[in-house]
């Protein structure tokens, strides 16, 4: 046998003969933050995300995954750490914001240590570098909005992860943070989009297209000065709609695109939201302000080889699970500081129990921590009221148990108060220094009313 054949022969043994592209070894991870999706939106009742459905289909769809903060910065900062708002440091209020606690590990160190080429593209100032988010990725495509009507629109975003995705190596695998902001304030979807979910007249009447969450309104509202009429914000849910159909279809062309280019089979796919939208539920509108589930209740599907197709979870879990699931689906090493635990026992169909879920850290109006566990939800608040909802029979929490029910009220106080003194507390994280333009620019996008 000649020398070369004899090499060719322990080469085929090694696998490393007749493979025509090297696999990466490790899968891609793909995950997709679809900002201020409510979850009641997805699904066949409304029809209005058939993409995002039949995404959800090809693995596990989480009915009951539940946010911990109700604005973006808290929020995906506890997903890109797995650790509570408290622990992480990210959050704040206009002009005294603060970002990811330094001493703290995110997800895309975990996964470069593992090998992972790490970028995100992402549509939001809140996800620039500097409020801590993201400051650990190899790149970070930012387009951070001068107000909200001026944005990357989810067709550029999805141009810009299919450019991404078609420029990597088979050999590297990437970890790929994809933000689509459409679904934000200012509704204002395109067409045909507009017209399909609420009737165009009004764009052509008056002076200029209807809009919806302008910094105008946003400071009224927050002011106390804007009427929330039913009309209006009939009307404002429509347009929000028409968003989520415009993005679901941006993200129905980047899955096909995937098919395309052959990653489907190689790629660990996550889609959610950072938080929900309210409209009229309990009396407002936007997010920020409270913790009830318009606001927390998020969409959650992972899909991606192991995962099994069609399984639907009803226990609750949280997206402080998802970095843990990432970390064992890809078999990375992940982080002591992780205070979620793998959903990997859902996604194998093995089921699990439910998991108590926190919230807390708005934006604006008072504080509010929100804590549910075995069908049940406190809310405390900073004024020292509380609230509790049996949201096993009460979904939509209408019905406030607090003086019917004060001993399972004391009970989740109880437990509260433990979970929270055993949150490892680095204190705030550090103060965001803005210019005086990305201030005018926050402000610009209706982050400055009622402060
Ligand atoms: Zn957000």
């Amino acid at each position: 046998m000649s020398r070369i054949l004899t090499l060719l022969l322990a080469f085929g043994a090694l696998g490393l003969v007749g493979c025509p592209a090297a696999k990466p070894a490790k899968p891609n991870v793909l995950w997709i933050v679809v900002d201020t999706l409510r979850a009641d939106r997805l699904g066949s009742e409304r029809g209005l995300t058939p993409y995002m459905d039949r995404l959800g289909q090809k693995g596990v769809v989480f009915e009951n995954a539940f946010s911990q903060a109700p604005w973006t910065l808290p929020s995906i900062a506890s997903m890109m750490t797995s650790l509570y708002p408290k622990e992480h440091g990210a959050g704040g209020r206009l002009g005294a914001f603060q970002s990811v606690h330094e001493g703290i590990v995110t997800a895309p160190s975990v996964f470069q240590r593992a090998g992972y080429t790490t970028h995100a593209i992402v549509n939001v100032e809140f996800l620039k570098q500097k409020y801590g988010v993201t400051r650990d990725f190899q790149e970070v495509d930012v387009a951070a909005f001068e107000n909200n009507v001026e944005l990357r629109n989810a067709e550029k975003t999805t141009d810009a992860a299919l450019a991404y995705m078609a420029q990597q190596s088979p050999d590297k695998p990437f970890f790929l943070l994809l933000h689509y902001f459409d679904v934000h304030a200012v509704y204002d979807p395109p067409q045909p989009f507009r017209s399909r979910y609420a009737a165009p007249p009004d764009r052509e009447s008056g002076p200029g297209r209807t809009l919806f969450g302008t910094r105008e309104e946003m400071m009224a509202l927050r002011a106390g000065k804007l009427e929330l009429s039913r009309e209006w914000i009939a009307r404002a849910a429509k347009l929000y709609d028409g968003e989520v159909a415009y993005t679901d279809a941006e993200i129905g062309r980047l899955m096909d695109r995937l098919g395309g280019m052959g990653l489907l089979d190689n790629t660990l796919i996550v889609l959610c939201a950072d938080h929900g939208e309210e409209f009229l539920d309990h009396g407002g509108f936007e997010h920020g302000h409270t913790v009830y589930d318009e606001l927390i209740h998020v969409p959650l599907m992972l899909v991606g080889p192991g995962a099994q197709a069609g399984l639907r979870v009803p226990q609750t879990v949280r997206m402080i699970d998802v970095l843990p699931t990432l970390c064992q689906w890809a078999d990375v090493a992940g982080e002591r500081q992780f205070a979620g635990k793998s959903l990997m026992p859902f996604l194998e169909g093995k089921g699990g129990e439910s998991r108590r879920a926190l919230a807390h850290g708005n934006m604006w109006g008072p504080p509010h921590t929100a804590l549910r566990d075995g069908g049940w939800k406190l809310i405390e608040s900073g004024d020292g009221s509380q609230q509790l909802f049996h949201v096993a029979e009460d979904a939509r929490e209408q019905k406030n148990l607090a003086t019917q029910d004060t001993q399972r009220l004391e009970d989740l106080r109880q437990e509260l108060s433990t979970i929270e003194s055993a949150m490892s507390v680095l204190g705030k994280g550090k103060d965001v220094q803005l210019t005086p333009e990305e201030l005018e620019s926050l402000k610009a996008s209706g982050y400055g009313g009622g402060e």
